[in-house]
């Protein structure tokens, strides 16, 4: 494993899984790893929707606290915690700067005081405890941060992860344990027995256009943003569970913006969050949070988006003047909220997940956040479970473990966390062939599973050339990706195991040919076939460009 595989979906399965975002793949994981057979399908890469699309924190969300939801906090930063452990390499520490300014809602004290509460949610096991800043403190530490009106700045602890590798891994992980993934396959209807009930789906694959029956006996829909749609793709229910918002980030390279720490603040016109984050030679800036009707395929930041990014930009880092030409990169997901009636705004919308048994068998999972996956995976399984008890389906179950069984990227990770230490292993594994910027991209993204591309490159030095000049990507993890990555679309590895789409200033254009060539060879496209998915994800490109043209 894991190579896309047109048999995948021979047979029958206890459980099918419409989705392979974070909560899909985490439902995969925790079903298989307690011994049911289990299919995990999308319509696209693994990790395409939302899941690729988020701010990339495994976070608590302190500003959940304000609206006094403390279970959720308590319960994501209790995850953030087994996160660290079961994925150190791709879960890192991030350390937050909340600057206070005299025209600040809450003043230093009270922003303190909650910091206490964050960390005590923690049982004080954050990454770091919470430190307060005095003013000079701040300017030293982030001299391009607005000094005007400024009283101080606490620095608590969350973590940045790379949210596509996650939901990768975490899939990943489910076929080791048996799993079947299949991408690029849409669930177009449900099969149904007597009394109308659930017992498969009919699929098309979106690369041959084979269509085919899967039999199952649960079937959960984990399409996220999707949910409603799939819940009426036969037309027997519709439903309106969704309030679905948007949200974007934009990409400026860390020499025209460097920030030391996330920084975090309050969009100066509306109030709503606004984070700088530090991301290695790029920084990001999110988010939007407007309500968004349409197909969550199509969404993309518009230039209305990028403007009010830029404006709360000015407003934090006056005197570095960022502008639209700065953006190299966008991205735009939407948030599969629950619906709340009374929900006044779009940020009041709770995160909380919502797990449904329809009278027709359909569990549908949706809501929740990236960082609380695993609980929410294993919480719909117990769904699972009580169905096919109930069912008299026959069953043989044990322990899923799932959290403190590490992804497949931890597996001999160094207790002590030392990325650079495996940055050394790699670069010793691929016998000079790798330079040192590779091998710590490797390790930073692959974990211990970089020693296999260093190999590769080592046994292969063609492998070794870099994909765009001055950046650390090699042609090695082209063929990494397809042989053990499932990656089966040129976009699906320029955008989801690479990040060449948000960091390259061309967005990786420059090596479109070599990765379709690279990638042809080994999955048996033709010269049309290749020409055709070189094609498609220049058009993604553009795509995410439209804004620029107002
Ligand atoms: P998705 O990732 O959207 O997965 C659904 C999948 O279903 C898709 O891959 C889609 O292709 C597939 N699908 C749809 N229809 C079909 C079909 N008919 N057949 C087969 N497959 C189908 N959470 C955090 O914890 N931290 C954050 O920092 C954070 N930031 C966020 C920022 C933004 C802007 C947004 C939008 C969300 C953020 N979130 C964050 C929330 C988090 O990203 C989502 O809760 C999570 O990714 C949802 O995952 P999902 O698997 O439910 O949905």
């Amino acid at each position: 494993m894991a190579r896309r595989d047109h048999q995948t979906l021979q047979g029958s399965f206890d459980l099918l899984i419409i989705g392979g975002g974070i909560t899909g793949a985490g439902a995969a994981r925790d079903a298989a790893r307690r011994g049911l057979k289990v299919a995990l399908v999308d319509q696209d890469d693994l990790a395409s929707g939302t899941s690729s699309r988020s701010s990339k924190l495994v976070h608590g969300g302190l500003r959940y606290l304000e609206q006094g939801e403390f279970s959720l906090v308590f319960e994501a930063v209790a995850e953030r915690r087994i996160l660290q452990e079961i994925a150190p390499h791709l879960v890192n520490p991030l350390p937050f700067l909340f600057p206070v300014f005299d025209t600040s809602r809450r003043g230093v004290f009270t922003i303190n005081v909650g910091m206490w509460l964050y960390d005590g949610l923690s049982l004080f096991r954050s990454p770091k405890i919470h430190k307060k800043l005095s003013v000079k403190e701040v300017r030293k530490l982030e001299p391009e941060l607005r000094s005007k009106g400024l009283k101080g700045a606490p620095v608590y602890y969350d973590c940045a992860t790379d949210d596509a590798r996650l939901t990768l891994e975490t899939a990943l992980d489910a076929a080791a344990c048996g799993a079947k993934v299949a991408t690029h396959t849409r669930v177009t209807g449900f099969v149904r027995g007597p009394g109308g009930r659930v017992q498969g789906v009919t699929v098309e694959d979106q690369l041959s256009g084979k269509t085919q029956e899967v039999a199952a006996a649960a079937v959960i829909n984990a399409t996220g943003p999707w949910s409603d749609r799939t819940r009426g793709l036969d037309g027997v229910f519709s439903s309106d569970r969704l309030r679905p918002t948007k949200g974007i980030h934009i990409v400026i390279d860390a020499e025209r913006l460097r920030v030391n720490h996330a920084v975090v603040g309050f969009h100066p016109e509306d109030g709503r969050v606004f984070f700088v984050i530090p991301w290695g030679e790029q920084t990001y800036i999110g988010t939007t949070d407007t309500d968004f009707e349409g197909d969550p395929a199509d969404v993309t930041a518009d230039a209305a988006d990028v403007d009010y990014l830029l404006r709360a930009t000015g407003f934090y880092f006056p005197g570095v003047g960022i502008c639209p030409d700065d953006v190299i990169s966008t991205w735009a997901g939407v948030r599969p909220l629950i619906s709340e009636e009374d929900a006044s705004s779009e940020s009041s919308v709770s995160r909380e997940h919502l797990i449904r048994l329809d009278e027709d068998g359909l569990i549908t999972i949706a809501g929740g956040k990236l960082t609380t996956y695993r609980r929410m995976g294993a919480e719909v399984v117990d769904k699972v479970v009580d169905l096919l008890r109930m069912l008299g389906h026959p069953m043989e179950l044990r322990s899923a473990d799932t959290d403190i069984q590490p992804l497949p990227g931890a597996v001999g990770w160094p207790p002590d966390d030392d990325h650079e230490a495996v940055a050394c292993q790699i670069e010793e594994a691929a016998g000079g062939a790798v330079a040192k910027d590779t091998a710590r991209l490797l390790a930073n993204t692959l974990g211990m599973r970089g020693l296999d591309v260093a190999e590769l490159a080592a046994r292969q030095p063609a492998l070794a050339a870099r994909l765009v000049p001055g950046r650390p990507e090699i042609l090695a993890q082209v063929v990494h990706a397809v042989e053990r990555e499932l990656a089966a679309t040129v976009s699906d590895f320029f955008i989801r195991r690479s990040q060449l789409y948000y960091r390259d200033r061309e967005q990786g254009l420059g090596a479109v040919d070599t990765v379709a060539a690279c990638m042809a060879e080994r999955l048996g496209w033709d010269a049309a076939q290749m020409q055709e998915h070189a094609q498609a994800y220049r058009a993604e490109v553009a795509r995410s460009r439209q804004w620029q043209a107002g």
